[in-house]
């Protein structure tokens, strides 16, 4: 499995073009699903993404583009915001 902290380095990334099309999600659910209402659970999107073999370059995507909405890598937009702040804290501590 992939671990999305400490975040991988990427020397020779995966074109998006690529990997979204390799994402599970493009087999798997609808826009509600990926992009959850107010009070409606990400928990379903979360566990395809679980399972993703391109989890790590989309997360990547995410943070670097910072997408606002919907589950990316596996994350919410809540824990995304969380992970970017850790990042911060984690760059500036190097
Ligand atoms: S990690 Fe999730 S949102 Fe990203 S491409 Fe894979 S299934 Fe889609």
């Amino acid at each position: 499995m992939t671990g999305i902290w400490p975040p991988r380095q990427y020397d020779d990334p995966l074109p998006a073009a690529t990997w979204q099309t390799l994402g599970r999600c493009n087999e798997v659910g609808g826009d509600e699903t990926w992009f959850p209402p107010k009070g409606v659970s990400s928990r379903p999107a979360k566990l395809v993404c679980r399972r993703c073999e391109v989890r790590a370059e989309c997360l990547e995507y995410a943070l670097e583009h910072g997408e606002r909405f919907g589950v990316w890598g596996g994350l919410s937009e809540r824990e995304r915001r969380r992970l970017i702040a850790l990042r911060d804290r984690y760059e500036a501590a190097a």
